[in-house]
């Protein structure tokens, strides 16, 4: 029997957030930037502007008169991801700290500044 470990599970999805700047680190837009425009905490994945493309081919209906192909973002993993630190601007991990005030925040592992 193993005895299981009190759990101190991070979200995963607490280390990215919407607004934030990420960077591909593997799949086929590997080595891409882009900014978070939304965060689906319970898959946890990331919608990332303009990267892992999805193309749909829209058939020609009444609505939509010119069918044609339909663009949007795929959701990332976002263990595919790396943050890049607005303070330092490198591609990072991130860590988490507590302030004095008890609030918890994210720091780049690179720089050890606060991200915001
Ligand atoms: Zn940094």
């Amino acid at each position: 029997m193993f005895k299981s470990k009190p759990k101190h599970k991070i979200s995963k999805t607490n280390k990215i957030r919407k607004d934030d700047t990420v960077k591909v680190i593997t799949g086929k837009d590997k080595g891409k930037t882009g900014k978070v425009i939304r965060v689906l905490p319970r898959k946890g994945r990331v919608l990332v502007e303009n990267i892992n493309m999805i193309y749909k081919n829209m058939r020609k209906t009444k609505q939509h008169q010119q069918g044609g192909i339909l663009r949007r973002e795929g959701p990332i993993e976002i263990t595919n991801l790396l943050v890049v630190c607005s303070k330092c601007g490198r591609s990072t991990r991130v860590g988490f700290t507590k302030l004095e005030d008890g609030r918890k925040v994210r720091t780049c592992k690179k720089c050890e500044e606060i991200m915001t």
